[in-house]
């Protein structure tokens, strides 16, 4: 700290004061008042704490040692240091990774209360009594991961929690049909122990996921739940421009009476789905009698397709109220069991999905609105013939930050300018900013135009301060 404010108080100018921002995650912020508000907070690429020295040689013998397969957005996470194994089947998230999934968070609160959603954190330590009261303790087999404190009492840590919401809802004495429909749901750590966990975070033993458990007093009102949060579902994938397909499935462990996956169609997927192309209907084939080859709804002919899943829905009427007497009172004053809902989003997942179906070959591809960062500024290179127009580029960056204030933050200055501006570009491409912007030749035009490279539409524009600013407006922001 003593070091960090000397050689701040040290350094005159502006760009080299910003090697004290209060964006740099992590440290103490600078107490000088050169650094404070206002004296350009910008954040610097070579601050971050993300490995782009972590080349596609290093970054593909790291995944080799530890065995793993790979697909397209495993490969591109870890070559453009997004994630970076820990042990089978788990990852150290690094930053840009977890800006992504913030944002992401951030659009499912929308959706989830936009629908009457309340969010609450359950103990991801998880009592055996509950699993065993469901059966499921034995059920469940060795994909629970099993763990006993000190004095010996059993715990798992959970996969998924209708155990434990439940018991928490029937310990609410003299609930009223007035007070429902409950609609619990978090957005936590998840464990299950794959026995083969692959695909980087499509497939791992620890991820985030948001599941959600509602409570109805009849089985007419859960089924509206059921169907609100499935619209809640289809809304947040169509903004994220992920087109989902909504397939009937199996109900497996879970239990209840129906269930929908919502699947991302992709080579990689590892579910197979039977889909008409004519009335649309689709289902995990699982679902379906394997001699069935033509639609159910409309007796065309099924395509078969494959699918990542990102969701998953259940109607599980009374199978887990009934269990732990998670109960109210109806309009006449009787007891009555709570009809239940669970719906899952794999968080971690629905991101390496999204990377999986947008990416090219060789450059990660976001979703607009989950782009850990907007806007990436490459000033020239240090000593070059355009390096004059280094201070434009820095200025431009605190004149994108006052006016368009949803991207404050969002901005990024490449400032190894030790680099040509071609190796930062292409780094820039990789990691997928929605928009570039060079300073090139023509900054040193009267006026000044930057060269703006727009990754999600492929198109190049020269543009003013003032162009750049316009097309930058509406950009959105979560
Ligand atoms: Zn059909």
């Amino acid at each position: 700290m003593e070091g960090l404010l000397a050689r701040c108080r040290a350094l005159p100018t502006l760009s080299v004061l910003t090697a004290c921002s209060r964006q740099l995650s992590g440290r103490t912020p600078c107490r000088s008042h050169h650094c404070g508000p206002g004296s350009g907070q910008r954040l610097l690429l070579s601050r971050i704490f993300q490995p782009q020295n972590l080349r596609e040689d290093q970054a593909l013998s790291l995944e080799s040692r530890s065995g793993e397969l790979t697909c397209k957005s495993q490969r591109l996470m870890l070559q453009v240091g997004l994630i970076l194994p820990a042990s089978p089947g788990c990852y150290h998230l690094l930053p840009y990774t977890v800006r992504a999934l913030e944002k992401l968070v951030r659009l499912i609160d929308q959706e989830m209360q936009a629908v009457g959603g309340q969010k609450v954190s359950l103990p991801s330590l998880s009592p055996a009594e509950l699993w065993r009261a469901t059966q499921r303790w034995d059920l469940m087999g060795k994909e629970l991961l099993r763990l006993q404190d000190r004095h010996g009492k059993e715990y798992c840590l959970g996969p998924t929690h209708e155990e434990v919401v439940t018991a928490l809802v029937a310990s609410q004495k003299n609930l009223s049909y007035k007070q429902l429909p409950f609609l619990l749901y978090q957005v936590t750590r998840k464990f299950r122990d794959e026995p083969r966990p692959r695909f980087g975070l499509l497939r791992g033993r620890e991820f985030y996921m948001k599941d959600m458990y509602t409570f109805d007093s009849s089985p007419e009102a859960a089924r509206q739940t059921y169907g609100l949060v499935c619209d809640a579902y289809c809304s947040l994938f169509s903004r994220l421009g992920l087109q989902v397909i909504k397939a009937q499935a199996d109900v497996g462990s879970i239990g209840g009476t129906m269930s929908h996956e919502f699947q991302l169609p992709v080579e990689v997927g590892e579910d197979q789905l039977a889909v008409c192309p004519s009335c649309g209907f689709s289902a995990n084939v699982e679902t379906l009698d394997s001699s069935q080859t033509n639609c159910p709804v409309c007796q065309g002919p099924l395509t078969e397709t494959r699918g990542i899943e990102v969701g998953h829905t259940f109607y599980l009427g009374t199978k887990y109220s009934s269990i732990f007497r998670a109960q109210f009172t109806n309009a006449e004053g009787k007891p009555c069991l709570a009809e239940m809902g669970c719906y899952g989003l794999g968080v971690s997942r629905i991101l390496a999905a999204a990377i999986e179906v947008l990416a090219t070959e060789d450059s990660v591809r976001w979703p607009g609105l989950l782009a850990p960062y907007q806007v990436c500024l490459i000033p020239p290179k240090k000593g070059s013939k355009e390096a004059a127009a280094t201070e434009l580029t820095e200025r431009l960056y605190d004149h994108i930050a006052e006016a368009v204030p949803q991207l404050h933050g969002e901005l990024v200055l490449d400032d190894r300018t030790h680099l040509t501006i071609g190796s930062r570009l292409k780094d820039a491409d990789k990691l997928g900013y929605p928009f570039v912007v060079v300073a090139g030749k023509r900054a040193l035009e009267e006026p000044a135009c930057f060269e703006v490279w727009c990754q999600n539409t492929g198109e190049q524009l020269f543009l003013t301060r003032e162009g750049v600013l316009d097309l930058l407006t509406p950009v959105q922001v979560v």
